[in-house]
């Protein structure tokens, strides 16, 4: 599989920007080579000026950064794609990819809505093949969909809204027959019994891993996501990003939560076992038709009246997602699990429905 022929046209033929930064990489003393303030920054907190030269741009490939992502993930730093969010990369895998109003790409309902609205944005066609009612791979819907610009697939495994994995045989049937770019998204596999896709790279050229900073380690205010794929794929993305997409602060803030994974391990197992207890406890309301089970860090709950089990909770200050319009999920609503107080303030307002 090539990626090359996959790019669009005008990627293909694009001259990055040479930043100062690419320019010279070597040890020197005097920087005068990208117009910054030599003096420094205006910060006034001392310790956080001296850490960290904030009147100079940031490195553009975040080396040091994906150093410390590469230890804990064992995916080499060639291999590895640093966004503003997943969300960067999602926009990215568009403008490299796909050409507006000709190729199209395949998501599966009920599914994470930036896929759409980003294709929107680059006017790309979506082509949904909605999940089978149990929240499975349509395999033979997805075959029929796909023709000869079908450049994406996304596969959100473990699923939002959803809670579920994808079956792991299933998305292994397509990473090997489709002939485009197999986006795998896991921004939840924290909290997954599955495994992650990303020691498959070397298998699969055209596979594609989505991992975020904002779940499970808890930094969706950084915006930062990662991408992991075949070298080729992340030459490209390196080459029509912006210049200095992960900026300073976010660096050194993901380098210093890093240095902290046992807190992560252990919000993710307690997160997980809360998961549990409240599924259970939820499925004794005699409001509630059915919970579907979770690989990730909200449940989908089916209730006998969603809108009106919403209204009550917002009344009392407690915000969850109505989900009962969207495609399979009707009467459902989405409820991250949160920490043991909050789910027991969540569980004494359901029950008094
Ligand atoms: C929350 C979420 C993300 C995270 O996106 P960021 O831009 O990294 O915050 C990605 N994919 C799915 C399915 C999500 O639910």
């Amino acid at each position: 599989m090539d990626i090359n022929k996959l790019q669009r046209e005008n990627i293909k033929n694009l001259k990055p920007y040479s930043t100062a930064r690419d320019e010279y990489k070597g040890q020197a003393s005097v920087f005068l080579d990208a117009n910054e303030n030599s003096y420094g920054s205006p910060l006034f907190n001392e310790e956080d000026a001296a850490q960290q030269n904030y009147n100079r741009y940031p490195d553009p490939l975040q080396l040091d950064l994906k150093d410390a992502i590469s230890k804990i993930k064992g995916v080499p730093i060639e291999n590895t794609f640093l966004g503003n969010g997943s969300d960067e990369a999602i926009d990215l895998l568009y403008r490299a990819f796909c050409e507006p109003g000709r190729d199209n790409v395949i998501i599966l309902p009920p599914t994470y809505g930036m896929y759409e609205v980003s294709a929107g944005i680059n006017n790309v066609e979506t082509r949904k093949v909605n999940l089978l009612p149990n929240f499975q791979l349509d395999l033979e819907g997805i075959a029929e969909a796909i023709d000869v610009n079908t450049k994406l697939i996304f596969i959100c495994s473990p699923n939002n809204p959803t809670g579920n994995s994808i079956i792991r045989t299933d998305i292994e049937t397509i990473l090997a027959n489709f002939n485009g770019l197999v986006v795998i998204d896991e921004a939840y596999i924290n909290y997954a019994k599955q495994k992650t896709f990303i020691q498959e790279l070397t298998e699969y050229p055209n596979l594609v891993v989505l991992q975020t900073f904002s779940k499970a380690w808890g930094l969706a205010a950084l915006r930062l996501g990662m991408a992991f794929a075949s070298r080729s794929v992340i030459d490209v993305f390196n080459k029509v990003k912006p210049p200095y997409n992960i900026n300073q602060a976010t660096q050194d803030i993901a380098l210093k939560a890093l240095q902290n994974i046992e807190q992560v391990n252990e919000w993710i197992k307690i997160t997980v076992a809360d998961r549990e207890q409240l599924s259970k406890d939820l499925a004794e309301l005699e409001i509630v038709k059915k919970v579907y089970p979770s690989d990730a860090n909200f449940v989908l709950v089916e209730v006998i009246d969603a809108k009106a089990t919403y209204d009550v909770l917002v009344d009392q200050g407690i915000i969850i997602r109505d989900r009962s319009k969207v495609t399979l999920c009707e009467g459902c609503l989405r409820i991250t699990i949160g920490t043991g107080k909050e789910n027991e303030i969540l569980l004494n307002a359901l029950k008094k429905i």
